[in-house]
């Protein structure tokens, strides 16, 4: 048996999607941007998934944009905020992802960076961001609506209205609850989102940028009119289908996926506490987390270590933070941040609609096998 446990990092690409995206490369593989009938059909496609997207998010089609993915949306927005709409201070987290946080911290010598306060489970603490705030400077505020490591979930309105009453931009990383959870752009004061196929069973190398019509910034890859001009370069057609396809069928089926998935969460939980009743939760437990994360910390041992490593061996694969940092022997920014130490072994457990009930009871018996007592 293999199984995947490592859904936050990517999901599978669901049969729905590979069907839909398959005529775009055999059929209707024109340019959007050519005025022949294979191009009107292209762009015809490109807009339509513009339009279904921008309806589920509750937004007006003009205002999403499509990208590469969360990396690329990151970089768009924060480079051009502080370029082109005069921002001249960021308040994120600690906890942010890479692509926010290195992003940031690229542009010290133009920028202040201010780092908002955060509990142990990785909720930030609102008075430290309103206190921020206070701070007379022209601020984005980079806050992900939940947290790729260790799940926590940020209230985005009750950030959103910090930031009109403050005057400050906010754009939230939604690469983690893009089509896991309803998010209304008209309800929530955000002027920028960021989305990833990959995250939600698409495709990978594609998602999309949120920007506010009252908040258009100047584009970071130059070059044709594409994306009318804000993000140069040939659209990625059969993606782009591929995420219309992904983001439809999620939202679709979101209700009885969550049911699925917070089930095997918590049945996972439950059996890993009968078993190994030293460990701990990184994150929020329950309420404010993501159903699909579940990061463990084991007790460490003197032979132990190398956790995600004998889980791979033993068929399950599961992860140590995000993908980003394992292959590489940097321990999580994340869990750094909420100063979890050294005596707690960290393993981020993920979970999607094709995992199973004998998948959790598989990966128990494994670390049974693994963890001696
Ligand atoms: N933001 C978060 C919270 C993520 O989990 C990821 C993916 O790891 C990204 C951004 C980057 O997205 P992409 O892989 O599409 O560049």
């Amino acid at each position: 048996m293999r199984v995947y446990l490592d859904n936050a990092a990517t999901t599978p690409v669901a049969p729905e999607v590979v069907e839909a995206m398959m005529p775009y490369f055999t059929e209707h593989y024109g340019n959007p941007s050519s005025i022949h009938a294979h191009g009107r059909a292209a762009r015809a496609a490109l807009e339509k998934a513009r339009k279904t997207i921008a309806g589920l998010l509750h937004a007006a089609p003009a205002e999403i944009f499509f990208t590469s993915g969360g990396t690329e949306t990151a970089n768009l927005i924060i480079y051009q905020a502080v370029h082109h709409l005069g921002v001249s201070r960021i308040i994120t987290s600690k906890m942010e992802h890479h692509c926010v946080l290195h992003t940031a911290e690229s542009l010290f010598r133009r920028l202040k960076i201010d780092y908002v306060e955060l509990d142990e489970h990785g909720n930030i603490l609102y008075e430290s961001l309103e206190q921020l705030l206070k701070n007379q400077h022209k601020t984005l505020v980079c806050l992900m609506h939940a947290n790729n490591e260790i799940g926590t979930i940020t209230n985005i309105a009750r950030v959103g209205e910090l930031c009109k009453q403050h005057g400050a931009l906010f754009f939230s990383d939604t690469v983690q609850t893009v089509a896991h959870y309803p998010i209304d752009l008209q309800a929530v004061h955000v002027h920028f989102i960021s989305g990833s196929a990959h995250k939600f069973h698409g495709p990978k190398g594609v998602g999309f940028a949120y920007i506010r019509s009252d908040s258009m910034l100047r584009p970071l890859l130059h070059g044709g009119a594409q994306e009318r001009n804000m993000r140069a370069g040939t659209e990625n057609l059969p993606g782009i289908v591929g995420m219309e396809k992904a983001m439809s069928l999620a939202y679709a089926r979101l209700e009885e996926d969550r049911r699925h998935i917070s089930g095997l969460k918590k049945y996972f939980l439950e059996k890993l506490r009968q078993h190994f009743p030293d460990i701990r939760v990184h994150g929020n437990e329950a309420e404010n987390s993501l159903y699909t994360v579940l990061n463990i910390g084991f007790p460490r041992k003197q032979d132990s270590g190398m956790l995600v490593f004998n889980l791979d061996i033993h068929g399950v694969s599961a992860s140590a933070g995000s993908a980003c940092s394992s292959g590489s022997d940097v321990g999580s920014h994340v869990l750094a941040a909420l100063g979890v130490t050294d005596r707690y072994e960290g393993v981020r457990f993920s979970f999607s609609r094709y995992n199973t009930t004998e998948e959790m009871d598989y990966t128990i018996e494994k670390l049974k096998e693994i963890i001696r007592p």
